[in-house]
């Protein structure tokens, strides 16, 4: 069902912040919110700000907010993870990838961030599985867009969900490319090892049409990550920033 408070997806699956959803200057990432039964866990932050206060609205409004447990971050540009730090003074934790823990260290990661690189309580490895709830999450690490991302791959309500933050967008187009971190090759290689995955929906980190709730990528999705590896490997790729 669609609402101007997101999007319930699938059962137990749902859409609760996006591109310009505090205004239109705004920019957003899609964060979406598992149901795991006792637990709710967020993928990706947003921004944080007008945004935080707009994401915190939407889950109270499907019954969310008091569950929240865990945020998992794709990566760390500030429109996926700049609101890590808000929701862990809510007493959320954050856990991401091995690239995300290391990216502090770099200079242009601190401006990045303005200074407040979101503090990582748990560290995911690559191919770790672990359970919240009743929903089992995998994880696969997914350079390219930058050097700290992460696919995690779920289970819900029968439909095998790839949450890809900005690796990969529908269409065989992708992410934003002008991050200092950004590596075309590593791109490739993991559009590779995430086609190697079964999976149904492409979750991305933008561009999951709010009047598309059940879009083409939600059905078949590898068929997008096999059109972007294959733009790729032609040297042709579509960059695109939002929706
Ligand atoms: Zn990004």
């Amino acid at each position: 069902m669609d609402t101007p408070h997101g999007t319930q997806i699938v059962l137990h699956l749902y859409r609760v912040a996006w591109w310009a959803c505090a205004g239109e200057d705004v920019v957003n990432c899609d964060v979406y919110a598992v149901d795991c039964s006792e637990s709710v866990v967020l993928i990706d932050s947003g921004r944080g700000g007008p945004s935080f206060t707009v994401l915190k609205a939407n889950l109270e409004y499907w019954g969310l907010w008091d569950r929240l447990s865990v945020c998992l971050l794709t990566h760390l540009h500030w429109d996926h993870a700049g609101g890590a730090g808000q929701l862990q003074s809510e007493g959320l934790r954050t856990w991401a990838g091995r690239g995300a823990a290391a990216f502090g260290k770099y200079e242009q990661g601190r401006e990045y961030f303005d200074g407040q690189v979101p503090k990582i309580d748990r560290v995911l490895d690559d191919g770790e599985s672990f359970d919240v709830g009743e929903v089992r999450f995998e994880v696969l690490e997914t350079p390219g867009h930058t050097s700290t991302c992460v696919t995690y791959i779920a289970d819900i309500h029968s439909v095998r969900c790839a949450f890809t933050g900005d690796l990969v967008m529908p269409n065989g187009t992708i992410g934003y490319s002008g991050s200092f971190d950004f590596d075309a090759e590593k791109l490739i290689d993991s559009l590779r090892r995430l086609s190697h995955r079964q999976f149904d929906a492409l979750l991305t980190g933008h561009m999951l049409r709010s009047s598309q709730p059940e879009g083409l990528w939600m059905r078949d999705g590898k068929a997008h990550v096999l059109e972007t590896l294959k733009a790729g490997l032609d040297g042709n790729w579509i960059i695109v920033q939002q929706d």
